[in-house]
């Protein structure tokens, strides 16, 4: 029986929540079970997790690693992130004090919003942008301040940028190799953010999950390794997309001592730790050759390259992404009045489902005739995916 409803309810509902609407790409997923439809919205693997970890987290089950592992992450695990940043791009953390492992990255920007933003401080976001920073910035009562990414190679204006920076600033949210865009920030334009950080004495906080993922000579530089970044820097990541196991909920949050201690303290009263024999999977995952994040690299470009040959041939106009595994096109050639409309239309009658552009701007208006697609799929569902959408303009009202 459900229980009665029907009486005034909202004195139950926390004003910090009371602008949050539900997450679209997720209730996209939903509706391409209810209409089985192809699911090209939410981004995660519909192909196997490699074989090899998944007997490392078989293994850990069987060794008994079953009960909590320390709150912060189990030691072996954080030696394991210490020594792949150390390989990676010559950066040296302290696993004891700079290292918080987390229930995925989406946890590990909560916890450090929430240990870092005071109600009525400002956090600067690029837009179109990864559709939880929102609300993660709404729970702790900040305010978000909005700069736009033009497409079509989605740069910034450094001057609009600079006006987002004030004394209210404590952080600005990166997000590179970039969802929804696929935009890689270059160096340059990561010193131009470096300095304004400086300047304004503001954090970067960078959510760097698809730092593996990236095409056409792209290189990923994470802005902890600028001069003077190190100790500016909350740098977040997880297991999720380099190692596709999207389910398993293992990141972690890398920050200067001071930070890593406020960070640690709202991790613990949030989660109090990831799961312990996920945890010593990634031990295995994190130890993985030059050549396991080349071939994923590899096998995506040539994902992406499908995709994009299918959505042009159906009358989208693409914006080649150069990291990440998405693609945002432009659907004005296809006669929708909203990108709302569109999905609704691709998701009922052709089958596929995507993500309306607009789930991706603050500002009203924002992405009405753009869409994303993701490519994270077996090549056998994006063919499928490819044969539906050459129907879009026929089956157009
Ligand atoms: N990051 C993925 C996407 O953008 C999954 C989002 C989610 O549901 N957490 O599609």
């Amino acid at each position: 029986m459900l229980s009665d409803v029907s009486i005034p309810r909202t004195r139950f509902r926390a004003q910090r929540i009371a602008r949050f609407t539900e997450s679209v790409i997720r209730e996209m997923t939903r509706l391409a079970v209810r209409h089985q439809a192809i699911n090209l919205a939410q981004g995660f693997p519909d192909f196997p997790a490699p074989a090899s970890l998944k007997q490392a987290a078989h293994d850990a089950i069987d060794a008994d690693i079953n009960q909590y592992a320390i709150t912060w992450g189990a030691k072996p695990f954080r030696d394991a992130i210490a020594a792949k940043y150390r390989r990676t791009y010559a950066l040296e953390l302290d696993p004891e004090r700079e290292i918080t492992v987390c229930c995925g990255a989406t946890e590990g920007m909560v916890a450090s919003l929430l240990a870092i933003l005071d109600p009525g401080d400002e956090v600067v976001l690029f837009e179109p942008f990864y559709e939880n920073y929102g609300p993660d910035t709404q729970l702790c009562g900040a305010q978000p301040r909005y700069v736009q990414l033009r497409a079509p190679d989605w740069s910034f204006d450094p001057d609009q940028l600079r006006r987002a920076f004030t004394p209210r600033t404590k952080a600005i949210i990166l997000n590179s190799p970039n969802n929804p865009t696929g935009k890689v920030f270059t160096r340059d334009e990561l010193s131009y953010i470096a300095g304004l950080c400086q300047e304004f004495d503001a954090l970067a906080i960078t959510d760097e999950i698809y730092e593996h993922i990236l095409y056409d000579g792209a290189v990923h530089v994470p802005i902890a390794t600028l001069p003077g970044m190190r100790e500016r820097s909350i740098l977040i990541n997880s297991m999720s997309k380099t190692y596709s196991v999207t389910g398993w909920r293992v990141g972690w949050v890398l920050a200067p001592p001071d930070l890593t201690d406020s960070i640690r303290k709202v991790h613990d009263f949030l989660t109090v730790g990831a799961a312990a024999p996920l945890q010593q999977a990634g031990v295995y995952a994190l130890g993985q050759s030059d050549d396991y994040y080349r071939h994923l690299a590899g096998e995506y470009q040539g994902r992406r390259d499908f995709l994009l040959q299918a959505l042009q041939e159906a009358g989208f106009q693409c914006f080649i992404p150069r990291g990440a595994y998405y693609v945002m096109t432009d659907i004005s050639g296809l006669g929708f009045a909203s990108d709302e409309a569109f999905v609704q239309h691709l998701i009922s009658k052709v089958g596929v489902a995507a993500v309306p552009g607009s789930s991706f701007y603050s500002q009203k208006g924002g992405g009405l005739q753009q869409v994303r697609f993701c490519f994270c799929k077996k090549y056998e569902t994006l063919e499928s995916a490819g044969h539906r959408l050459r129907k879009v303009n026929v089956t157009a009202p």
